[in-house]
């Protein structure tokens, strides 16, 4: 838990947030600016800068957030399908440096900058 990181705070329930999943370790809420239909954020609850941090060791922290995204895109009405991505750094785009994974399902209102 980082004071100063915008997900940590979410996750431990200092910021509000439209929480739409959370099991063991992960935490699934509503982009607070969506560029589609839906769109959520899968975020583990383990403060991870970004994809680059990922240790080998968290395989599987990897493969059950994967996993959890296409089960809550599957609930929200997705089962057809849906987009995963991640940004990596400031030069991925990244904005908050806490790893999540974007899942984008329906109708896209704009692609993300
Ligand atoms: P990225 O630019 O890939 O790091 O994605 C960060 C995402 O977090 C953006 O799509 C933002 O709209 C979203 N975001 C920023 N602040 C909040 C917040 N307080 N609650 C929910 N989503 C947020
Ligand atoms: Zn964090």
């Amino acid at each position: 838990m980082r004071d100063d990181c915008l997900f940590c705070r979410i996750v431990d329930g200092h910021l509000p947030a439209d929480v739409v999943h959370r099991e063991d370790g992960i935490v699934v809420f509503r982009d607070i600016n969506p560029v589609a239909e839906t769109h959520v954020l899968v975020v583990p609850e383990e403060h991870i800068a970004d994809l680059r941090e990922l240790e080998p060791s968290q395989a599987d922290l990897w493969m059950r957030l994967t996993r959890v995204a296409t089960a809550v895109a599957t609930r929200l009405g997705h089962e057809a399908g849906y987009r995963f991505y991640v940004s990596a750094g400031p030069g991925g785009g990244q904005t908050v440096p806490h790893l999540h994974i974007h899942v984008l399902g329906g109708r896209m209102k704009r692609f993300p900058q």
